[in-house]
């Protein structure tokens, strides 16, 4: 049995962004508001104030995620986790790598209370800020009866970590999960599922957060695209460069330009892993026997990255 505290774990994005002008959706600055300020701006968490606790982990534009700040967001997680007075998770972040953040964490959490990554697509001084909706609606997922995982929630949907996808530049519905559809609506406050809660990855997961808490360096992994007059030069570059892992963003079902394809498969007889995706936004790569090379099982570019990054730790 679980307490009722509710953490709030704030690491930048637009969410926290701020503009000279009212009106300005575009030309502002992301991560200026603190995590703190943010919870008080929204006036249904008003009464639950007791229960919020606000900590900021990092003030950041999640164009600029890295390896370092993905490590204190997951031990902080993971120590909250442990706490028998915290409920669920909740974390403010950019919209631009939100979906790889939370890739990340559902590798390395044993995510038994929820961990609910939300954003914004307009800034908190815009003239319809969707924030702070998105806020409260994070708040509902992270106290919601059986809610478990690493979740994402904006726009009044709730995604799961491994499908969902920033789809739209601009558009404040900028998340989906492709075919898979959300896990579920928030509507008024309510949470309707449509599918299972996502299960945990329990002990798996364990050793990859030990391992995080250590290392020194990450393992280099670099994405790489096939298209048209694609060479392998970008590859011969990169292993000269000692990369360890290569994913590939692939036309279609794993196909590859023939130039790119033979620098990789010379990358892979030197040691690197190479593993392909696809570029396409919906569907994955169907495996055929005698692939020589890796496919993501489903994951898409950057989320494939992610687990290769992971798998070189272990
Ligand atoms: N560049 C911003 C970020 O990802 C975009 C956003 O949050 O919508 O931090």
């Amino acid at each position: 049995m679980s307490g009722q505290k509710i953490v709030v774990l704030g690491t930048g994005g637009t969410i926290a962004g701020t503009s000279a002008q009212a009106g300005d959706n575009i030309g502002y600055t992301a991560a200026q508001v603190g995590v703190a300020r943010l919870l008080e701006a929204v006036p249904g968490l008003q009464a639950m104030a007791g229960t919020l606790l606000a900590e900021q982990v990092a003030q950041i534009d999640s164009k600029d995620m890295d390896g370092e700040v993905w490590r204190a967001l997951a031990l902080r997680c993971a120590h909250h986790l442990t706490d028998p007075e915290v409920r669920g998770i909740v974390i403010t972040h950019g919209t631009d790598t939100l979906e790889e953040t939370a890739w990340f964490l559902h590798q390395v959490l044993d995510a038994r209370k929820p961990v609910v990554l939300t954003c914004a697509m307009r800034p908190a001084t815009a003239l319809t800020p969707d924030g702070p909706q998105n806020l409260l609606d994070a708040v509902a997922v992270a106290t919601a009866p059986g809610a478990t995982g690493v979740l994402t929630v904006a726009a009044g949907e709730v995604h799961g970590a491994r499908h969902v996808q920033k789809v739209h530049p601009y558009r404040v519905h900028a998340f989906t999960s492709g075919d898979v559809g959300p896990l579920a609506f928030v509507e008024e406050g309510a949470v309707r599922l449509t599918q299972n809660w996502p299960p945990s990855l329990d002990g798996k997961a364990q050793i990859a957060i030990e391992k995080i808490a250590n290392i020194a360096t990450w393992p280099r992994v670099e994405i790489v695209v096939s298209h048209a007059g694609a060479t392998g030069a970008v590859v011969d570059v990169l292993v000269r460069d000692g990369v360890q892992g290569l994913v590939v963003a692939c036309t279609g079902n794993g196909t590859i330009h023939h130039a790119l394809e033979a620098a990789l498969v010379r990358a892979q007889a030197a040691g690197v892993k190479v593993v392909r995706s696809t570029r396409c936004p919906l569907g994955q790569v169907l495996p055929k026997p005698g692939d020589v090379l890796a496919d993501s099982r489903g994951l898409s570019p950057v989320k494939a990255r992610i687990a290769l990054m992971l798998d070189l730790l272990r």
